[in-house]
Order: C-alpha cells, then sequence, then structure tokens
C-alpha cells in the first residue's frame, strides 16, 4: 500500500504527525480540524500499514483507539536518501522516514559531464547504504535529488543549471537507472524550504520565505502551507530581481540582476576591483573587511543593499510571517546585516515591515536532507 493510495484525511493525519511528532486523537483533530470520529477512520488504516504507531501500547495487543493515546510516524517504516549537487561536490544523507539523518557522505565531482556525474550520484548512494547497513533492495524507499537552476519535478527534467551547463537533462530517470531506486529530484532551495517548513524556523508559519545567499541568490515560498513551485518550475528567483545599478552581465545573460552585484562571484570581483589585487579570493575579503578596510566595506555594503532589496520585494509580495536567511553567505552575514536591515526597513510596505528577519546557517548536509525530504513528501503527495 502507498500513503499516496490514501484518502485526503488520511494525509493530514499523516503529515500533522510528522510535523508536530507525537499527538493525541484529540490533538489531531483540533489541529486538522477533523472530527474525532474522522481522525480515528483516518488512522486506521496508517496503523495497520505501519505508517503511525501509537505510543505506549504492548506489542500484540490491538489499537485501543483511546482518544488520549498519543500516535506517532513509525520513522523506520522507510529510509530516504537526499543528494545536492554543487559545481564541484555531491552531499548525500541517508535519512528515516521523519528525515532523521542516518548517515552522511560527500564526494568531489571532477567532472560536470552528465554520465559522470549520474555514475558518482549512484556511487554516493552506494555508500550510504554500507555505512546505514541499508543494502538490502527494497532498503530505500526513494532518493531525492537537487540542485540550483531550472528543475522541473514533474517531469524529472533539468531545464536548465547555469553552473553545470546542463539543458533539458532527464537527471530522475538517470540516477534511477544507474541506482536501481526511485527517484525525484527538485531545485534545491526549494527543497531546503519543505525541510524548514516540516522541521526546521518555517514549522507553524502560514507563510515564510527562506532567502539563500552564496554562488548564487534564491528564494523558496511557503504560502499557505504549500511551498511554491511555479506554474512553470520557476518561483521564487530574487537573484535575478533587476535591481539595476551594475553593467556586469549575470549567469541569465541579463544586466542588473541581484546576483550580479550581490551573490559570492561578484562581491569577490568586485573586491578585486576595490583592492587592485586581481588575485583576492573571498575568504580574503571577508578578512579585509573585517579589518575595517573601507573599500571592501562598500562592496558588502552594497551587496547587502541589493539582498535588502530583494527581500523587501518578497515581502511586499507575499507578506510573510518570516524570511529565514541562509547559505554559505550568511557565515559573513555580519558585514552585510546592517545594510540589509536598513533597506529592508526603508523599503518594505506598511506592515510588510513586521515580517521578522531571521539569519540560519544550514550545511550542504541540510540541504541534501531536503533532498529526502522532497522524496518522503511524494509518497503521500505524489506529483500530479
Ligand atoms: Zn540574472
Amino acid at each position: 500500500m502507498s500513503l499516496a493510495d490514501q484518502p485526503p484525511a488520511a494525509v493530514l493525519v499523516f503529515q500533522t504527525l510528522l510535523v508536530h511528532g507525537s499527538l493525541t486523537r484529540a490533538e489531531i483533530g483540533r489541529r486538522t480540524g477533523l472530527s474525532a470520529g474522522a481522525v480515528t477512520k483516518a488512522a486506521t488504516p496508517l496503523l495497520a500499514d505501519g505508517w503511525i504507531t501509537e505510543l505506549g501500547r504492548p506489542a500484540g495487543e490491538r489499537a485501543s483507539g483511546r482518544p488520549a493515546t498519543p500516535m506517532a510516524v513509525r520513522a523506520d517504516r522507510a529510509r530516504f536518501v537526499g543528494v545536492k549537487v554543487t559545481g564541484d561536490e555531491l552531499i548525500g544523507v541517508l535519512t528515516d522516514l521523519t528525515a532523521r539523518p542516518l548517515a552522511s557522505r560527500r564526494a568531489p565531482l571532477d567532472s560536470r559531464d552528465v554520465g559522470t556525474v549520474v555514475l558518482a550520484i549512484a556511487r554516493l548512494i552506494g555508500q550510504l547504504r554500507a555505512a546505514a547497513g541499508a543494502e538490502r533492495d527494497d532498503a530505500v524507499h526513494s532518493v531525492g535529488v537537487t540542485l540550483s537552476g531550472d528543475v522541473d519535478g514533474q517531469t524529472g527534467t533539468v531545464q536548465y543549471s547555469p553552473f553545470l551547463d546542463w539543458r533539458r537533462v532527464p537527471l530522475a530517470q538517470l540516477v534511477e537507472s544507474a541506482s536501481g531506486i526511485p527517484t525525484v529530484i527538485e531545485n534545491d532551495v526549494r527543497a531546503l524550504t519543505v525541510a524548514e517548513q516540516w522541521f526546521g524556523a518555517g514549522v507553524g508559519l502560514s507563510s515564510f520565505a527562506l532567502v539563500t545567499v552564496g554562488a548564487g541568490i534564491g528564494c523558496g515560498l511557503s504560502i499557505g502551507g504549500r511551498v511554491v513551485s511555479g506554474a512553470h518550475g520557476v518561483s521564487g528567483e530574487v537573484g535575478h530581481l533587476p535591481v539595476g545599478g551594475t553593467d556586469r552581465t549575470c549567469t541569465c545573460g541579463n544586466t542588473g540582476c541581484v546576483e550580479t552585484v550581490a551573490s559570492t562571484h561578484a562581491i569577490t570581483e568586485q573586491a578585486r576591483q576595490a583592492t587592485g589585487d586581481p588575485a583576492l579570493t573571498m575568504e580574503e575579503a571577508v578578512r579585509l573587511a573585517h579589518a575595517d578596510n573601507a573599500a571592501v566595506r562598500a562592496v558588502f555594503s552594497r551587496a547587502g543593499h541589493v539582498m535588502g532589496l530583494a527581500m523587501a520585494s518578497v515581502a511586499n509580495l507575499i507578506g510573510p510571517e518570516r524570511i529565514i536567511i541562509s547559505g554559505e553567505g550568511a557565515a559573513s552575514y555580519d558585514l552585510f546585516a546592517d545594510q540589509i536591515r536598513q533597506t529592508f526597513a526603508d523599503h518594505a510596505f506598511g506592515a510588510a515591515a513586521d515580517c521578522d528577519l531571521v539569519v540560519r546557517p544550514l550545511p550542504f548536509e541540510e540541504w541534501a536532507r531536503g533532498g529526502a525530504a522532497v522524496a518522503a513528501q511524494r509518497v503521500f503527495a505524489p506529483a500530479k
């Protein structure tokens, strides 16, 4: 039996337990608006098939159905692998049904050739299975692979990934053939947003945005409890909001995008110009800024300004309760923080400015976990 065959009330009960841990039937009823009878009816097949369990009930005893007996998702019912693909590395985790990591591994990528990357992903999946003692053929339910770019999760196709220079790659099918395990793919920021919605700083919020700063600048949107995919597979591309003021060319081919000022690459290039040192690295730029080098500080401040513009645009468009700021760039957030908050306050319209800005450094293993969360989500909410 697949959870995808269950009626909506069962899926709702399952999702509620997944997000909130153990709850009594009465608590589930309060959170979902289902009647006590409807909760029991929805939970019965889930209990029978082992997706959820009643806590504190001795093995062998029949399900009590008592309203006060807490129920919880059975974490060991299924395992998933999540893989994040970057330009030079794969990061993988093997998780249980609640996306709790059981093993993690990284593998360098020495080529961006599709065939080479697919084989490296399959090898990494094998290593994760061995590390977690999950080598049986059916031990891993499915795999979720995430990467930046225009990723169509419905068809499993990477439409366009600038940093890998891939166009129209049927990645889900290729990984599935190479690994022998059902595979889904998703944009990496959207997958991380799913993980934050279920297990992170987005739990219980009616709407939130996750803005990631680093090599690219992305944004995942959760509105009314749903992570937005966009009718054409693209949404939240704040890195390509036109903010003008620059003639530098973006990876997308346009000029004036947020990324041409605030991506790691853009900051490094501007710091090289500001210092006259053509070999300056991002790490050195951060060090100079911390040492109060005025020219380099100005580069970070300008980056913070356009990030603030991007976040104010997000707030003005969807009015989220919270904007979570993450990505590699969050490590040097102190260099951007004042300018981001200032620009955000200046440009967020009215009460949209009440949105709180939260900085959350999330290592790449958390991004990979997002892939596992997307794979787990498809168990009970298959792609339509
Ligand atoms: Zn662009």
